[in-house]
């Protein structure tokens, strides 16, 4: 299952219409050095995969609505047979154009030659100065260059504009071939998460699950994690980012697992929070039985018109008042939430969209308000609680509990659809799992 070409052909079609006269220059990620000479796994630029479904490196996509020579041109790595013995096939200038839809395709080494001519004959650039420092610093050289040029020609690029404003609006919307995608990443992920289940047992380490997990991602076809996977046993479970999975896990303690795989460059992000080999003790189930509601209020809500932040609080709210009954804090709901000391057990946001990036692009507000939520956006809906092991004014018994369920939910016309409800979370469906 891939995003199909067409779909390619209709966002650049989109983008197209959005720069209007002006013209946008997308370079491939950079290539980046793990140690001496070997390099991270090449994986391509999100906005750039987007536009052209094409993943080699050191290639530039320019997009030219009305330019003669052609609309959409890309610049690749030629072929070159000696360097694919080593390195893999490449598309080439041909492969470019008869594979990957681009109108003219030419070497990447014509950029000079060729780029600085179509800059000429716009006011306008979309580049987005990211973390590509080369490139950056030839973009800037090309913009004074025609900038030198217009007294004299009374013509070409005068401004810089960013593109990912329009890119990453386009992005927040999921069309139904990205949904697909991302089901199939959801439904390998729930294997995943469900053979953790399983098989996290007593005695074993955290990292023979992170192994399961990633096996089962790999195996099912899917590029690995979309994020270093979280398998944080015991107290572990309290440290937010804990990715060095490498403690040996005790029966009966909470494993708390955040992880999910990449498939066709879309993410998923799912969190399950379970007992190790063993049934919840009664602490342990209250806590958790906390977050589920919260969790289950916040999705509740998920609606068209109303916005991640109602979101937030309405998990929150929930939060808060078992904190109280369970003895976590004193004071009045209200005091509580005005004060944040809730924040002791409860430091993050609830959401984030979810798509290309695990924490996908798109603003989060609009002319200073929080965002209103339309059919098509996907987020997440994670509350927690996380009680420090040396959290000594919290009740003794919970001290070392870490606590989150996650879920990827979308915004369907008249409410929401959870796209990883087949991951198990109440408690019984959990614990026939466990102790199976
Ligand atoms: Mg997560
Ligand atoms: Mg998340």
């Amino acid at each position: 299952m891939k995003i199909p070409r067409e779909v390619f052909v209709g966002r650049r079609k989109r983008f197209m219409a959005a720069i209007e006269d002006g013209v946008a220059v997308l370079p491939s990620a950079p290539v980046s050095v793990r140690s001496n000479d070997v390099e991270y796994i090449y994986r391509q630029d999100n906005d750039f995969y987007y536009l052209t479904g094409f993943a080699e490196p050191e290639s530039v996509a320019v997009f030219a609505p009305g330019n003669p020579d052609g609309e959409f041109i890309l610049f690749v790595r030629p072929r070159d047979r000696e360097r694919e013995i080593w390195t893999g096939r490449r598309a080439g200038v041909e492969g470019a154009v008869a594979d990957f839809g681009a109108d003219r395709a030419y070497q990447i080494d014509e950029l000079d030659r060729v780029l600085p001519e179509i800059l000429a004959r716009v006011e306008k650039i979309y580049y987005p100065l990211g973390n590509n420092e080369p490139m950056n610093q030839r973009m800037v050289g090309w913009l004074r260059q025609c900038q030198a040029m217009r007294p004299r020609s009374g013509a070409g690029a005068n401004s810089l504009l960013d593109p990912r404003e329009i890119l990453h609006e386009m992005r927040l919307f999921k069309e139904p071939e990205e949904l697909e995608v991302m089901r199939r990443a959801i439904a390998i992920s729930n294997l995943a998460h469900q053979r953790a289940m399983r098989e996290a047992r007593g005695g074993k380490g955290e990292w023979t699950v992170e192994a399961a997990i990633e096996y089962t991602f790999r195996s099912e076809g899917a590029a690995g994690p979309s994020y270093p996977s979280i398998v944080a046993s015991g107290p572990n479970a309290t440290i937010l980012h804990y990715i060095h999975n490498d403690r040996e896990m005790r029966r009966g303690e909470l494993l708390l697992i955040d992880a999910g795989c990449e498939y066709d460059f879309y993410a998923s992000d799912i969190t399950r929070t379970f007992p190790i080999g063993a049934r919840f003790s009664p602490v342990q189930r209250d806590l958790y039985q906390l977050v589920l509601d919260a969790q289950l209020k916040g999705i509740e809500i998920v609606r068209p018109g109303i916005s991640i932040d109602d979101v937030h609080e309405a998990a929150l709210k929930v939060l808060v008042e078992g904190m109280r009954s369970l003895k976590m804090l004193e004071g009045s709901a209200d005091e509580i939430l005005a004060k944040g000391t809730y924040r002791r057990f409860y430091m993050h946001r609830t959401s984030h969209w979810l798509g290309m990036d695990v924490h996908d692009v798109g603003n989060y507000r609009k002319g200073g308000k929080p965002r209103l939520l339309e059919p098509g956006m996907v987020l997440t809906c994670e509350p927690g609680i996380y009680i420090a092991p040396d959290d000594e004014e919290a009740p003794e018994e919970m001290r070392g509990i870490g606590i989150r369920i996650e879920d990827d939910v979308l915004v369907t016309p008249d409410g929401h659809e959870v796209l990883s409800a087949a991951v198990p979370k109440q408690i019984s469906e959990i614990e026939a799992l466990t102790t199976a």
